[in-house]
């Protein structure tokens, strides 16, 4: 280990309990809950294996009155939920972490679509995350109901075998609702002064060590800062933890709310790594208590010299420990070049609340501990590792199956691309405003293959169907990718557009744009965009930047939804709005012309604009010529010595980067399987009857 990251080892002590070093997984969100218990306790012990030293859950409801459905929680409601808990506390146990539980209550904000209980709130105003949310005033009784379900649900944690209880806070949830006058017009106890509205959260705090003693660890998490409206800024906040702090065993401190949850898990298209520092690494000010904080962390250097400093005694990480479960022991073993880095890119959170299990662009295996038994750092030789493997294409589908393959003790893996170098669409997304960290995808792989002696780049190569059966492999991978078409072929026609030939001079893919050099001809260009993700937007920011007078014109209502659903949405459309894109909504292309375009607008009529070029970001069509080639000659192919030709990624549909990089590791984790073109079936995790409802009715 480098002696500078020593000091990140040292155990600390949070009131009863003692963490083994200064690293601490952060409740945060997975899609698994309680719904998936086997799938939720592998994927927190994955990291208490790699060596965090506390887990933690995501928000976990402790009653009926906050029901979070159809968002996944850790429901934490009756002896149920915490027989599927007690999988997580004892494998976190098993692998010397300490398991930490969320107990959440979210106020005025919670759905209960299910319960179809009233929501509760300090006072009655409107959700300002649901407007169509309007909560119950709390009475006195309910306050103290609350607090004892609250109470209610610590203790039941501590019995499930729990070390870290949480009255949670932050992201605006009940005790936030009521520390802030944003939320909480009370003219009772609870409301008006600082102290007053401190009290709810102050009680809470001593109802829950009264009923945990000293067997638990209370942490409370607070966003010190709402960076907006929804909560308090950072002067009360430091004088809040004043108020609370003999009631704490660990502050767990950020930043935001739950409306500005962007402004918390901030991406890195806009936010550094450290980010929240200028207003968390302010609660030492008021706080004797360990703090443990969070900003996207990857660096050892800065994580050791925020711990020197004394500013928090913990790094707290939710992003970082998914893309790597093991950060702690590869610094701990002084490998911090394989730490595989976040890149920022919110895709666990598009995964987690849109998709309904966690997956990472990095991690493939995130969220397949469980149900595909996949273990980030562990690989069984392969049944057929004696077979010559070509992997054509080294773009993220095609470098993951290459490293797989690789550890998997292949004897001979060869990784071939056309161009200069590996990486793929990254080699130019990564040069994209604003998506420079996305380059992680690619230089993690690039250490990882020079480190596998039995895998060899090879670039500049072009290879056809020919020399694909005289390369002497049995193998053959196919992960060429894919292309934006370039006669504008769309979602809403699925046709090409009248007159769009990105041969032309005035029509181009973004391809042409960013790996030629091919720009329009005049002043003014428009990014035509019928995706709604980054590409888009990407280059209208960057020929804003050139000089170019940019439209963007999409078929969407807002520009780019997609980004909505990493927590970049909003910002994304400010940022374009401040480097000069004008945006038109709703717009579909009919018709390019050399120095127009036009089609209709969302009402039906006429759209036209004068422009010296268009970027045609519409679709993507699959390279798969070369894999047809191959597979379409099959007399060539039983000569040639060629065992199985199997594509992956783009090349097989064209998908987001990280379905391209989990495609690429499955094909090499199930390639000794007896069809490994067909993935192998998962567990389905689902409820089971505890007893057979039929043979018992
Ligand atoms: P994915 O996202 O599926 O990994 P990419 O489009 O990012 O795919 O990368 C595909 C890569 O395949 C590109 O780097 C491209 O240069 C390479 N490629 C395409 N066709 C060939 C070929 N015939 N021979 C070698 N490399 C190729």
């Amino acid at each position: 280990m480098d002696p500078n990251h020593e000091i990140l080892f040292e155990p600390v002590r949070i009131g009863p309990k003692t963490l083994r070093n200064r690293f601490y997984q952060v409740p945060h969100c997975s899609g698994f809950g309680t719904d998936k218990p086997w799938t939720q306790a592998a994927h927190r012990g994955m990291k208490a294996e790699g060596g965090w030293a506390a887990v933690c859950t995501e928000y976990a409801p402790f009653s009926p009155d906050s029901d979070e459905a159809p968002f996944i929680a850790a429901r934490f409601w009756d002896e149920d939920d915490m027989r599927c808990m007690r999988l997580l506390t004892e494998k976190a146990h098993q692998h010397g972490a300490l398991a930490g539980l969320e107990l959440h209550h979210a106020g005025g904000h919670a759905p209960n679509t299910q319960t179809r209980l009233p929501s509760l709130g300090p006072s009655q105003l409107a959700s300002d995350l649901e407007p169509h949310i309007v909560p119950k005033a709390m009475e006195l009784r309910d306050i103290r109901r609350v607090q004892d379900d609250w109470a209610g649900g610590a203790m039941r944690a501590r019995d499930c075998g729990f070390d870290i209880v949480y009255v949670y806070g932050a992201h605006a949830y009940l005790p936030m609702q009521f520390l802030s006058p944003f939320y909480n017009k009370r003219t009772d106890g609870y409301g008006g002064s600082l102290d007053n509205r401190a009290r709810f959260w102050l009680e809470t705090l001593e109802r829950v060590r009264e009923g945990v003693g000293d067997d638990c660890a209370v942490v409370t998490r607070i966003a010190v800062d709402a960076l907006g409206p929804a909560g308090i800024h950072v002067e009360e906040a430091l004088r809040f933890v004043e108020l609370a702090d003999h009631l704490v065993d660990l502050w767990d401190v950020n930043v935001g709310s739950i409306a500005e949850w962007s402004k918390d898990s901030g991406t890195s298209r806009y936010f550094q790594e450290g980010y929240q520092m200028d207003w968390t690494g302010r609660v030492r000010e008021a706080s004797a208590k360990p703090i443990v904080g969070v900003g996207r962390f990857t660096s050892p250097d800065l994580m050791a010299s925020i711990i020197r400093s004394g500013t928090w005694d913990l790094i707290g990480s939710a992003r970082p420990s998914i893309a790597d479960p093991f950060l702690p022991m590869k610094i701990a073993e002084g490998r911090t070049d394989e730490i595989r880095e976040c890149t920022g890119s919110n895709v666990c959170i598009m995964k987690v609340d849109g998709h309904g299990h966690l997956g990472c662009i990095q991690n493939a295996t995130a969220g397949e501990e469980h149900r595909r038994g996949w273990h980030p750092e562990r690989f069984e030789r392969a049944g057929n590792a004696d077979k010559a493997v070509l992997v054509v294409g080294a773009g993220p589908a095609g470098m993951e199956c290459a490293i797989v393959l690789g550890k998997r003790g292949f004897e001979a893996v060869h990784l071939v691309d056309a161009a200069g170098d590996i990486g793929g669409r990254l080699r130019w997304i990564r040069r994209l405003p604003t998506l420079g960290d996305w380059g992680r995808v690619v230089d993690w792989r690039r250490i990882q293959l020079d480190k596998l002696k039995n895998v060899e780049v090879i670039t500049g190569t072009r290879l056809s169907a020919e020399q694909v059966r005289d390369y002497g492999a049995q193998i053959v991978v196919i992960a060429t990718g894919s292309r934006w078409s370039g006669d504008g072929i769309q979602a809403s026609t699925h046709e090409p557009i009248d007159g769009a030939d990105a041969s032309l001079p005035h029509a181009m893919t973004p391809e042409q744009v960013m790996e030629e050099g091919k720009r329009p001809l005049g002043g003014r260009v428009a990014v035509y965009d019928a995706e709604g993700y980054y590409v888009g937007p990407g280059i209208a920011e960057l020929l804003a930047k050139e000089g170019f007078q940019t439209h963007l014109v999409t078929t969407m209502d807002v520009v780019s939804p997609t980004s909505d659903l990493t927590l970049e949405g909003p910002m994304l459309r400010q940022h374009l709005h401040k480097v000069g894109v004008t945006a038109h909504r709703g717009v579909t292309i009919e018709r390019v012309e050399q120095g127009c375009i036009s089609g209709e607008d969302e009402f039906g009529g006429p759209f036209s604009l004068e422009v010296g070029g268009i970027v045609l970001v519409t679709q993507q069509m699959s390279e798969d010529v070369l894999y047809h080639d191959l597979v379409g000659d099959q007399v060539a192919l039983d000569a040639s010595g060629i065992e199985g030709v199997y594509r992956i990624g783009d090349c097989l549909a064209p998908r987001m980067i990280s379905e391209a990089i989990f495609d690429g590791h499955r094909l090499a984790r199930e390639i000794d399987g007896h069809d490994p073109s067909a993935p192998l079936p998962y567990d389905r995790e689902r409820g089971v009857p505890a007893v057979d409802p039929v043979a018992t009715r």
